[in-house]
């Protein structure tokens, strides 16, 4: 029952996923439901859906679109 290694993460993507495209960091929520809460505003007004992540760069939460795997 090890638990099993995280493989080494691409650094690159992590901090991707810190920042806009346009290269500003992101918005940070302390916790899910403020993240949720954002992506739920951004779909009243915008209509755009957005889901919520943990950032391995920060640590807090973003909302953006999914990132593609690769
Ligand atoms: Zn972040």
């Amino acid at each position: 029952m090890a638990r099993r290694r995280p493989q080494p993460s691409h650094p690159r993507r992590a901090v991707a996923a810190h920042f806009t495209r346009e290269g500003r960091p992101k918005t940070s929520y302390r916790t899910k439901s403020e993240a949720a809460s954002a992506a739920q505003l951004a779909w009243t007004l915008q209509r755009a859906e957005l889901g919520t992540y943990r950032c391995d760069y920060c640590h807090q939460w973003h909302i953006g679109k999914r990132f593609r795997d690769e």
